[in-house]
């Protein structure tokens, strides 16, 4: 009864996907858990929960769809909906903060990040017939955890009578970690393969790797533009302001103008030059690669064969033509506000292209993408361009396989993607621009063979790709800190975090010290089970202060300082201080530029990094950072980091905890009760990171006292730690402390075990801020 569009259906039908329907729905009608792998394109993400609907399976109960990205989860909801002939009504998405789901939703797209709060609610996940984990390959944290769950779940539905049937759909990348992982599903599952019609790409490498990937990727789709054949081109570049950039740029030199007919330019004429190489950088470097070798020598062929042709052949003069008086460049796309860092066009190294880029008289359709776009900009790069405009999409790597976009010939690759990076020492989180894996880099140059064979253009260098590009980025789960992992996991109520199984699973000796080390902080506590368990299980559950850390987008030890924070206004003093421990060697060497007493000088090293980074505002406001800096023996960098990490966090925080307000631009000096305060503060969250000094009396016989003058006892280490020797507290030595990090120096025989960033604690305050 479902009643399509008959240009849909046409469309539909040249899916891969469609001739396999039958065996699709045999196998998910048989078991309870299928893989679907298939090429970017082939139809998963649009058919798959079409084929499910149309075999009932969304008439009693919901099929839930997830998604790592929230673009993809509103793009795909729109178009099954579209496909459907329904509305958003009956298929809906579902994200924080924005969705549209009804009463009468039967198809729910949703981030993934949603599905797993729903899971706390409602472990059954009783209101869907089917979960599909889409773009699994992605290994978002959330996704990781999902199948986990799911993988315990499915079984438990089972036994209640009301099957659960979970579909994971993935790039034909990885399939093993969910297949050949007996803790996550003890059968493997059936995997289905959607094989697809992959023409072949060719890959060109640049000969060198340049900084400017942006001009780069501008050159060459010039070159492109100008010399190769008909054909969608599409871009990748890291983010919004390069996507909008570009586009912008690329619109400049190819205008699309109202009133010109552009049927009346024949394409053509761009064969008589075709050479795909692009003259200008056939790749060299690495004759020991057989692959590039040939494919070399096959490129150099093509040019030798292109070159002839050019000479025998006339050539079509691009000039001979009447153009109509006209500037009104159409702009329906992007009325952007110029972000002010548009190169200026007269650029020296563009030059040899601008004869080029004059006598080419066709339009580049210059598209963007990127997650923020609105949704029906979005779906522009769908649709067929004008006549006689070339379809040019600058994207991030959505494009690398949440969306497809038809018609593309040539990919031109950066080889960059944004990362989210997590510091070691605070868990502080930026994004930050990396080279992309190399599974990336496939995926990416497959965008091109779509439709017919096609090039790909790699904006660096064979050697990079091999020796810089990872052959695949480790997925979330093992890059995030475990400390957050855990926390994350114990407030969605899983409480095995150390035997979970996950499809790849992160270090479990960590996980288990992790586990330990927020039960001292007192973000995790011995859970009062009512069922009686066998004697050797505890289980660590969260505390009301744990969910208060987890918002903070930090380790939980450092949640836990922001989180008490608000207490006698100290937010902002908090969020500097966890912003300057994160960053390394701010002080070179001596605190002796910044004396103190009383309470400042036992808040010891982090007093001295508050003033520092405080009387570097100051400075900064005056414009004399970088003179004060050299003069105070500061790392001006260090300083410019903390300030950004500080922008960062705050904005972070104030977003996610109500009521506070945006805190003050400057730091002002702290009074000897804040630094009290502080003090107790960094103890909250270094908790278990407490010493004790060393009594000379308790230096045994025969032991050198000297070397004891500094040394302290700690909880991590049997053997003494000591203070750093530039830490303030030197001067003091006090009898308890808290401390940052251990870390090891001196060479072999003099090797000893040192605390980096020191604060003077009361003995007083420890039965009340360590429980035991
Ligand atoms: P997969 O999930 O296997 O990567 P999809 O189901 O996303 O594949 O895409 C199948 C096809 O549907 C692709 O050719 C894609 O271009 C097309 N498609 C997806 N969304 C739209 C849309 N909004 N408009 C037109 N075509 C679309
Ligand atoms: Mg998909």
């Amino acid at each position: 009864d479902v009643k399509r569009d008959p240009k849909i259906q046409v469309a539909r039908l040249k899916l891969p996907i469609l001739g396999e329907e039958q065996r699709i729905m045999e196998l998910i009608n048989e078991n309870e858990t299928l893989i679907v792998a298939g090429e970017t394109g082939s139809g998963k993400t649009t058919q798959i929960p079409q084929f499910l609907y149309e075999a009932g399976y969304a008439e009693q109960q919901m099929v839930a769809v997830t998604e790592p990205r929230r673009v993809a989860t509103v793009a795909m909801a729109s178009r099954v909906a579209h496909e459907l002939g329904l509305t958003s009504k009956e298929v809906s998405y579902l994200m924080r903060f924005e969705g549209n789901v009804t009463k009468d939703t039967r198809i729910k797209f949703m981030t993934d990040g949603v599905l797993l709060k729903e899971v706390q609610s409602d472990f059954l996940l009783s209101k869907y017939s089917v979960v599909i984990i889409d773009e699994a390959h992605e290994r978002s944290v959330y996704t990781d955890i999902l199948l986990g769950l799911l993988s315990r779940i499915v079984p438990l539905r089972r036994k209640r009578g009301t099957p659960l049937r979970l579909i994971v759909m993935s790039a034909t990348l990885r399939v093993e970690d969910f297949t050949e992982n007996t803790r996550l599903f003890k059968t493997p599952p059936p995997v289905i393969n959607i094989e697809s019609r992959q023409f072949p790409v060719t890959v060109h490498f640049n000969k060198r790797t340049y900084s400017d990937y942006l001009k780069e990727a501008y050159k060459k789709t010039v070159k492109i533009h100008t010399r190769l054949p008909e054909g969608g081109i599409l871009i990748f570049v890291t983010g919004q302001q390069e996507v909008r950039y570009l586009v912008r740029k690329l619109k400049s030199s190819f205008p699309y103008k109202k009133d010109v007919n552009y049927s009346k330019i024949i394409q053509k004429q761009k064969t008589l030059e075709y050479d795909p190489v692009l003259d200008s950088e056939p790749d060299d470097i690495d004759s020991n690669d057989d692959e590039v070798e040939k494919e070399m020598k096959r490129a150099r062929k093509a040019r030798m064969k292109a070159k002839k042709k050019i000479k025998e052949l006339p050539k079509i003069n691009l000039d001979d033509y009447d153009l109509p008086a006209d500037d009104g460049q159409v702009d329906l796309l992007e009325n952007d506000d110029s972000d002010g860092n548009l190169d200026s066009d007269s650029d020296e190294e563009m030059s040899p292209l601008e004869p080029a880029i004059r006598a080419c008289r066709q339009p580049l359709w210059a598209l963007p993408l990127y997650s923020m776009l609105s949704s029906d900009r979005q779906s522009r790069v769908f649709k067929t361009p004008p006549i006689g405009a070339r379809l040019c999409v600058v994207s991030t790597d959505v494009a690398e396989t949440s969306l497809t976009i038809p018609g593309i010939k040539y990919v031109v690759d950066t080889g960059k993607k944004k990362m989210r990076l997590y510091d070691h020492a605070t868990g502080a989180s930026a994004w930050r621009i990396v080279w992309t894996s190399q599974a990336s880099a496939e995926q990416r140059s497959g965008r091109a063979g779509r439709t017919s064979a096609g090039h790909a253009y790699r904006l660096y260098s064979s050697a990079v790709f091999q020796h810089d590009c990872p052959p695949q980025h480790p997925p979330d789960v093992q890059r995030r800190p475990v400390d957050d992992l855990v926390l994350m996991m114990k407030c969605v109520g899983i409480d095995k975090v150390v035997n979970f199984p996950f499809p790849t699973s992160p270090d479990r000796i960590q996980l288990r010290l992790a586990e330990k080390r927020l039960q001292v902080l007192g973000i995790l506590e011995k859970a009062e089970l009512k069922k009686l368990r066998a004697q050797d299980e505890e289980v660590l559950r969260v505390t009301p202060l744990g969910r208060a850390v987890s918002a903070f987008p930090l380790l939980p030890r450092y949640g836990k300082m922001l989180a008490l924070s608000h207490q006698h206004g100290l937010l902002h003093y908090a969020i500097t201080l966890v912003a300057a421990l994160s960053v390394q060697e701010v002080l070179n060497g001596k605190s002796e530029s910044w004396p103190a007493t009383g309470n400042m000088l036992l808040l010891g090293d982090a007093g001295v990094l508050l003033r520092a980074v405080g009387a570097c505002d100051h400075a900064h406001k005056n414009g004399e950072e970088e003179i004060f800096c050299a003069k105070y023996g500061l790392r001006e960098k260090a300083i410019v980091e903390i300030r950004k990490l500080r922008k960062q966090l705050t904005s972070e925080i104030c977003l996610s905890v109500a009521g506070v307000e945006p805190p003050i631009e400057e730091l002002k000096p702290l009074d000897d009760n804040q630094a009290r305060l502080l003090r107790q503060l960094l103890l909250s969250g270094l908790g278990d990171q407490v010493a004790r000094k060393i009594g000379l009396d308790e230096v045994k016989e025969g032991e050198d006292k000297r070397k004891f003058k500094y040394a302290y006892h700690c909880a991590e280490l049997e053997e003494p730690v000591h203070l750093h020797s530039d830490s303030i507290l030197r001067k003091v030595i006090p009898e308890w402390i808290v401390y940052q990090e251990l870390y090891e120096t001196g060479a072999e025989t003099r090797r000893k075990m040192v605390m980096r960033n020191v604060t003077a604690i009361e003995p007083e305050w420890l039965p009340v801020y360590v429980p035991n």
